[in-house]
This record gives structure tokens, C-alpha cells and sequence, in this order.
């Protein structure tokens, strides 16, 4: 009989993805953190463009130098982030980017701390680089925000990184920027490496997003296209971090993907440097289907205060199983929260990526449930 490998026993196929397999006739389907919207078209247009002159060949390991010049200037305008072209990866989406960070720098039993609820990826990239997964509880009441204090509380002699998330998934919440500050310094502090997970940076309602890279050269700045550009599909993103820990990440990515696509590359290059429009016009329809997610659920009695990013809300119920099981036996998919983390039982989670008039007849068939 077939034995797996260690590393694979303990690992488990995500939850969303399981929900999303489902595929239920004429379901809505609000499992999955994919924006509806189409890739903007001038960023079609230059892959075709770019596929007809015949740019389909390997690219340099780290990825062509045009679009890591991009992206260099970008976290320096943006994020006041410094990071010039040789200290950039580009990626097959962020989570390559997470996975071969992890490799990079955690050792076996080497602890990472992960916000709890959060992002289902980061237990199972933890454990397959052999490090100890240590939850940081984050509070409904502090809006899931992780602050110093939660970090502090969670550290030990065999801290290796933090993992942060803002916006964050699946909660929506938005770090302030004294807590960025403050883990930033902890993080210079004790030399912990802080991983940041910056995929939502552009979906943000009410706040700013700030990057701990301007505060200390140990963070590992994470982003990509798939959710600011409607890009899922291309899987591209990009890591940012010192020299000498982008020199040993490089050897995972060299043998694991050798590069990125090289047209999707061309993709990520015209995202950033063509016109922006797009994006705040795909912020501005995510805004009005929050607000009415928000609202329609608060009249059902679900009490729920307004995330202030990324396209998720994760509101608590007494019994998540059941609201889940009946949610879907209406014909709505939506998560269990447990997924995410112990933190995150008896919530469940919405991903309001999907069109408005959808999403004003799943609320509909919500609504008949008997909470
Ligand atoms: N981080 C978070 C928090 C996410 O929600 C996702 C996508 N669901 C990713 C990373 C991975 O994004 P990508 O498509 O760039 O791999």
C-alpha cells in the first residue's frame, strides 16, 4: 500500500477549496476569495501583444528585470519599502512567495507565530518547512486586530518569524499602524523575521495600509496581482525582502518553479505601470457589496460591524456547523470559520467577490434561516 510521506500526513486539503469543489447546481457560491471582475483590458491586451511577438521562454530565475524594476519602485513610492531589483522575487502568486519564505528561514521545531483566525495557508507552509505553529489569538472585540501586546505574549527563545496580514483574511480587519510599528520593533528587537502578507494592500475601506519593510530591514514583504488586478488565474506575485535571505530563497524557486510565467510576467508589468482607474473602480463596487452584506445580515439579527478591507466578513453565530449546513441546503456556500483557526469557531465567513445582484439573492435565501 501506497505510504505518503511524512510531510504530507499532516497536512489537509483546504476547506475553501473543498466548499468550492462542491459545485452545486445553481449554488452561489461565496467560498472563494476570487474577485469576479475580469482582468482589466489593457492588461490583456499587452499579454497578447506580448504572446504574438513571441515572448514564451524562460525568464531569469528571479524574473525579467523591467517588471523587478517596477515593482522596486512601487514599494519605495507606496509603501516607503527599499528594495532594489536584485532583493525582489517574483512569484507564482503570493502564496509561492509565503511557501518558499518559510523554506528559506524556518528550521525544524523553529516557531512562527500566525494570526488566529487567518489565512488557511500558513499552518500547512509552516509545518511543511518543519516549523511549530504557535496561533496568536486575535479578539472580535479588537475588531481580529493583531497588536504588540498579542505578539509579545507569544514569544519565545525559539521565535523565527511572524506571520501578519493586513488586510486580513478571513476577518477583514486592518492593522493600525502603531501595531505594525510596534511588532516592526519587537521584530528588530529579538531578530524575528516578520513575513507580511500584503495581497489585500489595495482593498481597503476606511484606514491606511502600512508595511512593516519601512520599519525594519527583517520583514519579508509579500504581494501580487490577484486580488488588486482581478488576476487570479495568472499566478503572479512577488517577495521583497533583504539580500541575503532573497539569496537562499532563490533556490527553492529556482527548483521549484524556475520562474514565473513569462506572459504572466508581462501582465504584472503593465498592472503596475498602466493606468490605475481600474482598481479604485473595483474598490468602489467591493464598498457597496459590503455594505450590503453588512446590512442584511445585521437585519437578520447577525450582529456585524463593517470590515475595513479586503472582500470578507466573518460574523459569529452560535452554531457555525448548522448555519453552514443549512446555508448551503438553500443553496448559498459559504465557510465554516473553524477552517481558519481555533479562534475562528462559530463564525463563518462570506466572500463578497461576487456580483451584487448575486449576492442581494443569497442574502434572500439566508434570511429564511432560523438562526
Ligand atoms: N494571502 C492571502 C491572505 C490570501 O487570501 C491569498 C489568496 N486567497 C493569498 C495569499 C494567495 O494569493 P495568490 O493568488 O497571489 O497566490
Amino acid at each position: 500500500m501506497f505510504q505518503p510521506a511524512k510531510r504530507c500526513e499532516s497536512i489537509q486539503l483546504s476547506e475553501i477549496r473543498k466548499m468550492f469543489d462542491l459545485n452545486l447546481e445553481d449554488a452561489i457560491n461565496l467560498s472563494l476569495g476570487e474577485p469576479d471582475f475580469d482582468t482589466p483590458y489593457h492588461i490583456r491586451e499587452a499579454v497578447k501583444i506580448a504572446l504574438d511577438e513571441g515572448f514564451t521562454h524562460y525568464t531569469p530565475n528571479k524574473g525579467i528585470l523591467e517588471l523587478r524594476e517596477a515593482i522596486s519602485s512601487k514599494l519605495d513610492r507606496e509603501n516607503g519599502v527599499k528594495a532594489d531589483p536584485e532583493s525582489i522575487i517574483v512569484t507564482v502568486g503570493a502564496s509561492e512567495a509565503l511557501h518558499i519564505a518559510l523554506q528559506a528561514i524556518v528550521n525544524r521545531g523553529d516557531e512562527v507565530l500566525i494570526p488566529d483566525p487567518g489565512f488557511l495557508s500558513y499552518d500547512p507552509c509552516v509545518k511543511l518547512a518543519e516549523g511549530r505553529m504557535v496561533p496568536v489569538e486575535l479578539q472580535e472585540e479588537n475588531e481580529f486586530r493583531m497588536t504588540a501586546e498579542n505578539v509579545l505574549d507569544n514569544i519565545t527563545d525559539k521565535t523565527k518569524a511572524i506571520i501578519l496580514n493586513s488586510p486580513a483574511n478571513p476577518t477583514g480587519s486592518v492593522m493600525k499602524k502603531e501595531d505594525i510599528k510596534g511588532i516592526s520593533e519587537i521584530a528588530e528587537d529579538k531578530g524575528i523575521f516578520l513575513i507580511s502578507d500584503e495581497i489585500y494592500e489595495k482593498i481597503i475601506y476606511e484606514g491606511k495600509h502600512h508595511s512593516p519593510g519601512k520599519y525594519t530591514d527583517n520583514a519579508i514583504t509579500i504581494n501580487g496581482f490577484s486580488k488588486t488586478y482581478a488576476m487570479t488565474g495568472f499566478r503572479i506575485g512577488y517577495v521583497a525582502a533583504k539580500q541575503e535571505i532573497i539569496e537562499e530563497m532563490i533556490k527553492i524557486h529556482q527548483y521549484n518553479a524556475a520562474c514565473a510565467s513569462s506572459l504572466s510576467q508581462i501582465a504584472g508589468l503593465e498592472a503596475l505601470n498602466g493606468p490605475q482607474n481600474c482598481v479604485a473602480e473595483m474598490l468602489n463596487e467591493f464598498r457597496k457589496r459590503r455594505d450590503l452584506v453588512v446590512k442584511r445580515l445585521n437585519e437578520m439579527g447577525i450582529s456585524l460591524k463593517k470590515p475595513k478591507g479586503a472582500f470578507y466578513v466573518f460574523p459569529k453565530v452560535q452554531n457555525s456547523v448548522k448555519f453552514v449546513n443549512e446555508s448551503i441546503k438553500k443553496g448559498v456556500i459559504i465557510v465554516n470559520g473553524s477552517g481558519f483557526g481555533k479562534c475562528g469557531e462559530n463564525h463563518f465567513r462570506i466572500s463578497y467577490a461576487t456580483s451584487y445582484d448575486k449576492l442581494v439573492e443569497a442574502m434572500n435565501k439566508l434570511e429564511t434561516i432560523k438562526i
